[in-house]
């Protein structure tokens, strides 16, 4: 058993409070709220205890683009990621030719089996106790490419296609279990029926780059949908007589809503408009690209997404197609939550918008959040909420940092 104490530390609720958390076994197996035991074997009196970062739309970082790395450039990835704090992630990938998406998802698949996070992702503490610890893979989510082509964004519009049953047979077939968020349009031919059949085999289904009308989100949402892919971005947008996708997700109380947080994709008075409506709805994500968390000048100005070429300009924080389309970000999911604190959230706030939420969407209760029986992933920042330990499954990923007790 190992105890860690922190004056501040982020549980499932309220406030950033002190609490003593003990793991055993990569699992938390208790927690004294509101005491920072000094007997502890860590006591952390400055800085924030939290849980580890739960992010749903990674599409690469680190040089790295999913869509086309091997398996070092996936670890690359869930190594680097655990660096940011994130402990949880969903390889994502965006629209290409059906044999493409099936192959990404076959090697998905392969991966989700052999890394933390073990088949299915059901039971995170297997298969990561006898590797250096990293980001959980726990899963895929493909956004796309049953899109709308009038809200392809960096989508390339040439592969985008209504959702033809066999279609997603085949992606199913591929996917397995690792296929666990699809992002959709839900008014294509076709595209509720598709709602129900994943719903029916346990894939979260998000709306997103869409135009549909609040009336056929409505709808979406009986048959199953669940999420909204980066509210604001790529959809039907608010007016006075049709709300949209974003009028109706920021009021339908069942759906949680993706965000990506770098302060770009959605400016700030949007951001804090969101979060005044539906802030315990909101889980952000970092829709990250290759060149995200690279060393600029190395890896860093250029990259590719699904075949697309990407431009990264020096103060930019999000990468764009040549005609300067927004084709996903820079900023990791600890930069996310800064940017919240940044427009004054509260820091615990701000930190499940990252966790807790995240991991709700893809109905993991034993991710995201310090508590009794949930896996021992931790990240104890600075005052900033900078990071500076990780650990998986109780396991630390950095070094202690000196000056650290
Ligand atoms: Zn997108």
């Amino acid at each position: 058993v190992t105890s860690l104490a922190a004056r501040r530390c982020v549980l499932p609720s309220g406030p950033a409070r002190a609490a003593t958390v003990r793991v055993e076994g990569g699992r938390i197996v208790a927690v004294v709220d509101g005491r920072a035991d000094p007997r502890a074997d860590r006591v952390l009196e400055e800085g924030v205890l939290a849980p580890g970062l739960v992010d749903l739309q990674v599409n690469g970082a680190f040089g790295q683009d999913l869509a086309v790395a091997g398996p070092e450039g996936w670890d690359e990835v869930a190594r680097g990621l655990a660096s940011h704090g994130v402990t949880s992630f969903l390889a994502t990938f965006t629209s290409a030719p059906l044999g493409e998406l099936e192959e990404r998802l076959r090697r998905a698949r392969a991966l989700v089996a052999s890394h933390a996070g073990g088949p299915g992702a059901r039971e995170p503490e297997r298969g990561c106790l006898s590797r250096a610890p990293r980001a959980r893979l726990l899963g895929a989510h493909l956004e796309g490419p049953f899109l709308s082509p009038a809200r392809a964004g960096a989508h390339d519009p040439d592969v985008l296609r209504p959702p033809d049953p066999q279609d997603l047979a085949r992606l199913l077939d591929a996917g397995g279990g690792a296929l666990r968020l699809l992002t959709l349009a839900p008014e294509l031919p076709g595209g509720i029926d598709a709602v129900a059949a994943l719903a029916r085999r346990g894939v979260v289904v998000s709306v997103g780059h869409s135009d549909a009308t609040a009336g056929c989100v409505a709808e979406a949402v009986a048959a199953g949908a669940s999420f909204i892919t980066h509210l604001f971005n790529a959809q039907r947008g608010l007016s006075a007589r049709e709300p949209g996708v974003t009028g109706y997700a920021l009021v339908d109380e069942r759906l949680r809503l993706g965000v990506v947080a770098d302060g770009v994709h959605v400016v700030a008075p949007v951001l804090r408009l969101a979060w005044r409506l539906a802030a315990a709805r909101i889980a952000i994500v970092s829709d990250a690209v290759g060149p995200a968390g690279a060393r600029v000048g190395v890896a860093g100005n250029e990259g590719v997404l699904a075949g697309r070429r990407l431009r990264v300009s020096p103060g930019d924080a999000v990468a764009r197609l040549d005609d300067g389309t927004l084709a996903g970000g820079l900023a990791l999911l600890d930069d996310g939550v800064r940017t919240l604190v940044a427009l004054g959230v509260p820091p615990a706030d701000a930190w499940r918008a990252a966790s807790v939420v995240p991991a709700a969407v893809l109905g993991h209760q034993e991710l995201g959040r310090i508590a009794p029986g949930a896996a021992a992933d931790l990240v104890w920042t600075d005052d900033e909420l900078r990071v500076r330990e990780v650990w998986v499954a109780g396991r630390p990923y950095q070094s202690p940092q000196p000056g650290a007790t």
